[in-house]
């Protein structure tokens, strides 16, 4: 018999007349044939209550106790949904994650899901039940409760469909499906019928909040199509698959991380070690970072600054200040009121001129970028939080995203069964090894055919990035990585990189955009070696850039530069490097490897 997995978030089991419609679509899925497991969150704005409950009592509470109270939203709704089924006339069961046996490592707030084991739940199934399962919360070794994170619910229902094989995983929620950005921040966006695992991978971990990223990861890595689709109607949503209709748009999504904070450290040594010493006490603490950039060196020392999500900033201060001090360092700079605007899109990677159209439109809306970064298919800048707002809207119209027609698709996903036994073959031994969530990388490669150009101390106004970009792109030049780093208010270094036979093009470009600009000079290096790990959500895995900064280090390895998204890490080293530097790494990551 088919199974389907049925989410229901948290506004669409916000009141008892909600709960009924959500019990309704269970059962008719029933009726049709289906085993139906549903996943269900919190009422309403429930967890939001609990927290500011918890800050009322302490400003900062023990992750266990948050965890402790958190996991009694879903407990409520779960209960209520089995309610309204019998009312109903069909049976049902609710259970919480403890009950199912969702085992989870002991990180409180954000735990990882170890292994999820089906015998209770495949029983209830086959005695006629409609399961009803607690989003969002686990237990540890230890018995103690533990949850995924906000926004975990969908992680529980994509990771239940993987180890179930269900057929279905519907993810209902309070919008039609996956839109080009946020339709409540811009309604002019456009519904996407079909987005591919690693935008929507990139999307998610870059705002977009209709699904937690984890529970892509839990897609792509295990084959689980996703149906996102909305509660209060009937209309099929957006799919979630392999490939992507956007595929040939250079630009398919536009997301907003509105609460980042930006930390800069100044005077640090300019040697390997150093970006491994800053990062490493973050990532202990399971901190996801974002943005890392590095300036020109200056008298031997460095400035290397980066972005954590706001909420997160005074642990982050707190786990780096003592390897900064050690260092001889100092934390210069925290500023809070920063957000991300990302254009994400899998055409990117083949076309030239994408960057400097999102800096061009930046710069004529006025608005200054802070810092840089880019992947091989997502562009982000840092903003002022008060020009977050206009800057998303600003690129969102410029890639013509208020524009997407986009079709339903003819079929609805449905598992591909053709490699299912692998599937369920990888899932046993991930859940007896390492863990469902572990790390999994696909490759480690090495591209020395680049080179490298930094213009340092340019001033940081709007409009200048954009320039040199148009320019850049005026002479053919294909630019790979782009990165600016953040030296003061008023100054930054631009770093990016271009395929060595149009080095020689690019350099003259960059000695002119320095001179007509009064940037301080032109650094280059003719001969780097970019050294990449790919994989499925590296970003979320705080450990990922870590373990490259760490085996570099300790092969003395320099990192000059670097940039992170969902599905690879790049760092660039010096030519000379790169032999040694891709041994290290696949000798450090050879247990991850697929
Ligand atoms: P649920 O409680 O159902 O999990 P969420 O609030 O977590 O609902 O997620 C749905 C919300 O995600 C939508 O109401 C919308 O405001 C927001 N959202 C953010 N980015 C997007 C996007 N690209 N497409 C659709 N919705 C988005
Ligand atoms: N209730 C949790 C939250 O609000 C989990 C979820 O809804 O996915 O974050
Ligand atoms: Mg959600």
């Amino acid at each position: 018999m088919p199974l389907v997995v049925q989410k229901f978030g948290g506004t669409s089991v916000a009141d008892s007349q909600k709960i009924l419609a959500a019990a309704r679509k269970a059962v008719r899925a029933h009726q049709t044939g289906n085993q139906v497991v549903m996943v269900v969150s919190a009422m309403g704005k429930n967890t939001d209550t609990l927290i500011g409950l918890a800050q009322e009592v302490n400003e900062r509470p023990p992750a266990r106790e948050m965890d402790m109270l958190l996991s009694t939203g879903e407990q409520v709704s779960v209960a209520l949904m089995a309610m309204a089924i019998d009312s109903l006339g069909y049976k049902a069961v609710s259970l919480t994650g403890a009950q199912i046996g969702i085992k989870t490592d002991s990180s409180h707030t954000k735990a990882r899901i170890h292994s999820i084991s089906t015998d209770r739940i495949k029983t209830l199934l086959n005695e006629g039940n409609i399961v009803i399962a607690a989003g969002f919360q686990g237990i540890d070794d230890n018995l103690n409760i533990t949850t995924l994170g906000r926004g975990g619910s969908d992680t529980t229902a994509v990771a239940l469909s993987a180890v179930l094989g269900a057929d279905q995983c519907e993810i209902y929620t309070d919008v039609d499906g996956v839109y080009t950005t946020d339709p409540r921040v811009l309604p002019e966006a456009c519904l996407v019928r079909q987005v591919c695992y690693d935008e929507m991978l990139e999307l998610a971990s870059l705002g977009a909040g209709v699904l937690h990223s984890r529970s892509v990861e839990f897609g792509k890595k295990f084959n689980v199509p996703i149906h996102v689709r909305s509660s209060l109607s009937d209309v099929p949503g957006s799919i979630i698959v392999d490939d992507s209709e956007t595929a040939a748009l250079a630009v398919s999504g536009a997301a907003l991380t509105k609460d980042e904070a930006l930390i800069s450290v100044f005077d640090v040594p300019d040697v390997p070690g150093t970006i491994f010493q800053i990062f490493a006490p973050i990532a202990d603490k399971k901190i996801t970072v974002d943005m890392i950039v590095q300036n020109v060196a200056e008298n031997g020392n460095t400035a290397v600054s980066f972005t954590v999500p706001r909420n997160e900033v005074r642990d982050a201060i707190d786990a780096i200040q003592p390897s900064v001090e050690k260092m001889g360092g100092r934390i210069g700079l925290v500023d809070e009121n920063v957000s991300k605007v990302s254009v994400v899109g899998l055409g990117m990677a083949e076309q030239t001129g994408v960057a400097n159209r999102m800096f061009q439109t930046l710069a004529n809306a006025a608005v200054n970028m802070e810092i840089i970064t880019t992947s091989e298919i997502k562009i982000s800048a840092l903003v002022k939080r008060e020009q977050a707002l206009n800057a998303l809207r600003t690129v969102h119209s410029e890639f013509a995203l208020d524009k997407v027609e986009s079709k339903e698709p003819t079929q609805l996903p449905s598992r591909d069964t053709s490699n299912q036994v692998n599937v369920a073959e990888v899932i046993e031994r991930l859940q007896r090894d390492t863990g469902m969530e572990s790390l999994m990388i696909d490759d480690i490669s090495l591209d020395d055919s680049q080179s490298r150009i930094t213009l340092s101390k340019v001033p940081n106004a709007p409009g200048i990035a954009a320039q040199l970009f148009d320019r850049i792109a005026a002479a053919g030049v294909f630019v790979d990585m782009i990165v600016q780093s953040y030296a003061s208010s008023q100054i930054a270094d631009i770093t990016f990189t271009m395929p060595r036979e149009q080095f020689d093009n690019a350099i003259t470009v960059a000695n002119q955009v320095c001179e007509d600009f009064g940037c301080d000079k032109v650094d280059f290096k003719k001969t780097i070696a970019k050294l990449s790990v790919s994989g499925v959500g590296l970003r979320s895995h705080t450990g990922v850039a870590i373990g490259m900064f760490q085996a570099l280090s300790d092969a003395n390895i320099n990192i000059e530069t670097m940039n992170t998204s969902e599905v690879r890490v790049n760092v660039i080293v010096d030519g000379d490097s790169g032999q040694t530097g891709i041994q290290c790494l696949r000798d450090a990551f050879r247990h991850s490897l697929r």
